[in-house]
């Protein structure tokens, strides 16, 4: 347990340990995968440099340790930032909320995340340690295919940094089983400027991605008669797949629809 970055990262150096932050996708096999409790793990918990919220005149950034909680709670980042809060108020219960971290969510590379797309919409970087050198890479170049991620074994993950813009639509839709504890079966974020959109979809490809071919569709201004309209594109941007919590058809047909309804009417506002 450091207390400090520099000690975590020199740790990281000669280690090979596991980090860890809230620990809310760590823990979750600890009482049946036995050998999880033979590794090593940096718990972060403890570095409090790590735990803050700073605004510059261009850009908010989020320490590694900021938690959907701290996001929450924060009426500065709700008016600038809409759709954190929508996102992190769809996250587990408030017990994930207040323990779980927006770099852990990055980090864990599940493709259904709720953090990341939000984050990328919003053209957010993420800020990168080694013991010897700091580096930034685009949230939206990090991810190169199923859990895998532009970050090294000696890294980590120490801040979240959003370009403060300002947007005329904002948008995030999470489809799941119910409201609350529910894992994403089709996720969308959607914000525009006036001239442009950016689309980043979730749950719909082994990586959370942008979608230029629609935000090409949409931002040329041609109406949408329907839905299916929407199809061709969807299916140039992202490969859904069948798996235990829905199917690839069934996530074409509500992408389409929830992008549909979503545009329809954010641009009647
Ligand atoms: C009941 C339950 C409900 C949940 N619901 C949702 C949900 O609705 N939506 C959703 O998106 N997620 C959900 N999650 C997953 C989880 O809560 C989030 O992904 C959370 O953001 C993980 O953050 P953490 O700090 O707990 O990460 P940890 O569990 O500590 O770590 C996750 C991964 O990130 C790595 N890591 C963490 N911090 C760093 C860092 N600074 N640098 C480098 N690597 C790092 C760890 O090594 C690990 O691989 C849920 C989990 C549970 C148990």
């Amino acid at each position: 347990m450091p207390t400090t970055l520099a000690e975590a990262l020199e740790i990281q150096r000669d280690e090979d340990a596991t980090p860890m932050a809230g620990g809310t996708d760590l823990l979750v096999h600890w009482p049946e995968q036995l050998e999880l409790h033979d590794r090593d793990y940096l718990d972060l918990w403890g570095i409090d440099e790590l735990r803050r919220i700073e605004w510059s005149d261009d850009t908010l950034e989020l320490g590694a340790l900021t938690t959907y909680w701290d996001v929450i709670t924060d009426a500065k980042i709700g008016a600038a930032f809409p759709l954190l809060v929508d996102a992190a108020r769809q996250i587990g219960a408030v017990q994930i909320q207040s323990r779980g971290t927006w770099a852990g969510n990055i980090a864990n590379g599940s493709p259904a995340a709720d953090g990341v797309p939000v984050l990328m919409a919003y053209g957010a970087s993420v800020v990168i340690a080694s013991h010897d050198k700091h580096r930034q890479v685009p949230l939206e170049r990090f991810y190169a295919g199923y859990k895998e991620m532009d970050l090294a074994p000696d890294e980590l993950i120490v801040a979240i940094r959003i370009p403060n813009r300002t947007y005329r639509h904002e948008r995030f839709i999470k489809v799941g089983s119910r409201r609350a504890q529910a894992i994403a079966k089709v996720g969308a974020a959607l914000v525009s400027n006036g001239s442009g959109w950016r689309v980043v979809a979730s749950s719909v490809a082994p990586t959370i991605r942008r979608c230029p071919t629609i935000e090409a569709q949409i931002s040329d201004g041609e109406p949408l008669s329907s839905p299916d309209d929407l199809l061709p594109a969807i299916r140039a941007d992202v490969s859904p797949i069948d798996d235990l919590r829905s199917t690839a058809a069934y996530r074409e047909r509500v992408m389409s629809r929830v992008l549909y309804y979503a545009i329809e009417e954010m641009s009647h506002r």
